[in-house]
């Protein structure tokens, strides 16, 4: 892509006169390094628009698409690049909906700073209906918070064996259980064994020195999965918010012979939904491949624009 904030221009012109949506303010350019791809690619520019309608949100996706469309096809004598141009939704009031053909809000924006900043400018006060942060929070959660990512979801000899992948790619380290425990046997008593693997995580993690953290922490456990019951848990004062906190659904990886007679095993996932545990990168991919990637990608896009 050769005039990326001409492409922008167009678009946010194009939204400006569609019938029945009023363009209510944009962000700045933000631009980010690319993610992934052919080496050598040239930055991405970002930006956030805040629109008024009256329109449904499949319909405002859409019009959208339709941009996207017209996009590509003015620039099909050159050389034809798939992201000459990216519409995303990211939030329609407060829908909270799981369709894969919209899902809203856009899962991938509450880690990625080149979404959160611009976001941030034009709808500081706007409230993420999943946590209930606002998006000023949410930017500088993103920007300053300690960098953990922690992942939760599948069994925990999954999500190890992910962290182990995540850690060849990325100058990441590892902070795990120690191999005691992650090996132990449930014993059937596993209502017990939470409460004591949630006591032992929980020590972990507030004897941990979180300061002056050079390169992200990788943890495959957060005391935020210990919470049989669906109540919310209170998150212990002397353990950080997570900078990414990321649950991949327990499905995605149940090939595993791995299942869920550890009490580290699957857990659900509803319950965390709150303003304890901050934000959340809820990933449904049906392969370890695109689960990696996805991990990959958010750490990735937690570095500033
Ligand atoms: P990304 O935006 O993550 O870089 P794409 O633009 O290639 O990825 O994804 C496009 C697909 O995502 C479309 O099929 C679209 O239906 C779907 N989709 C789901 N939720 C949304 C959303 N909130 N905004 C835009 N596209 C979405
Ligand atoms: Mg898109």
């Amino acid at each position: 892509l050769r005039e990326p904030q001409l492409q922008l221009t167009r678009a946010l012109r194009a939204i400006a006169t569609l019938h029945d949506a009023r363009l209510q303010a944009t962000s700045g350019w933000f631009h980010s390094a690319a993610a992934g791809g052919p080496e050598h690619q040239p930055a991405y520019v970002n930006c956030v628009a805040r629109v008024r309608t009256d329109m449904a949100p499949e319909e405002v996706l859409g019009k959208l698409q339709a941009i996207e469309t017209d996009a590509k096809r003015t620039r099909s004598v050159t050389r034809w690049t798939p992201r000459t141009l990216d519409l995303d939704l990211l939030l329609y009031a407060d829908r909270v909906q799981d369709d894969p053909s919209l899902t809203l809000p856009h899962p991938r924006m509450v880690v990625r700073q080149f979404v959160l900043q611009p976001a941030a400018q034009v709808a500081p006060d706007w409230e993420h209906p999943d946590c209930r942060w606002s998006l000023s929070q949410l930017a500088a959660h993103l920007r300053y918070a300690v960098p953990i990512v922690a992942l939760v979801g599948p069994t925990y000899a999954q999500r190890v064996s992910l962290c182990r992948e995540i850690l060849e790619a990325t100058d990441a380290q590892l902070l795990a259980w120690p191999e005691a425990i992650a090996t132990a046997d449930s014993g059937g008593l596993v209502a017990e064994r939470r409460v004591q693997w949630r006591r032992i995580g929980q020590e972990q993690l507030a004897a941990f020195t979180w300061t002056h953290l050079s390169a992200p922490i990788i943890c495959p456990f957060w005391p935020s999965e210990f919470n049989d019951g669906g109540l919310t848990m209170d998150r212990p004062p002397n353990i950080p918010i997570p900078k990414v906190l990321i649950h991949i659904a327990p499905e995605a990886m149940s090939s595993d012979s791995c299942k869920t007679s550890h009490p580290c095993g699957p857990c659900s996932f509803q319950h965390i939904r709150s303003r304890h545990w901050g934000p959340i990168l809820r990933i449904r991919s049906d392969t370890k491949r695109q689960i990696l990637e996805e991990c990959l990608a958010a750490i990735q896009a937690m570095k500033p624009c």
